[in-house]
């Protein structure tokens, strides 16, 4: 999956994503991405949250409106992001030892975070200071 969530200048928050599915899917299958709150959901009082990975797990926690939800109580999106994974191990422990997923959030101060399972999921910031940095989000394993 690509994410992006972007902060316009006047403060609106958007957000977008694609994905080229899992490999050898079942024909038909639907994943995260399409699915508003799964793969992604934007709150424009709030903020926004994409995610990537297995998205049989993103869709059975609601991952992104998670996300969300949980920066609309206050939590940091790097914060946020980390409890949506642990929803995801909670729920099943032994599986999330051995899949990917991870979740990008953005807030309506313009403040970003990541996390995910595993580790190897970065993502890229561009604001007014920074063109292309790259940054490797931090993970639970
Ligand atoms: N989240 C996508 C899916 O489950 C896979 C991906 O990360 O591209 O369809």
């Amino acid at each position: 999956t690509i994410g992006m969530l972007a902060l316009g200048r006047n403060g609106d928050l958007s957000g977008a994503c694609t994905t080229s599915g899992m490999a050898f899917k079942m024909h038909g299958r639907v994943g995260d991405s399409p699915i508003i709150g799964a793969g992604l959901y934007v709150d424009n009082e709030v903020g926004g949250a994409t995610a990537t990975g297995v998205g049989e797990e993103v869709i059975r926690t609601v991952g992104s409106f998670l996300v969300v939800e949980l920066m609309r109580q206050g939590l940091s999106p790097r914060n946020a992001c980390r409890e949506a994974v642990k929803r995801i191990i909670k729920k099943k422990p032994e599986a999330a030892k051995k899949i990917q997923v991870g979740f990008l959030a953005l807030n309506k101060n313009g403040e970003y975070g990541a996390f995910s399972l595993q580790k190897g999921f970065s993502f890229a910031v561009c604001d007014r200071y920074q063109q292309d940095l790259l940054l490797d989000g931090e993970s639970m394993y």
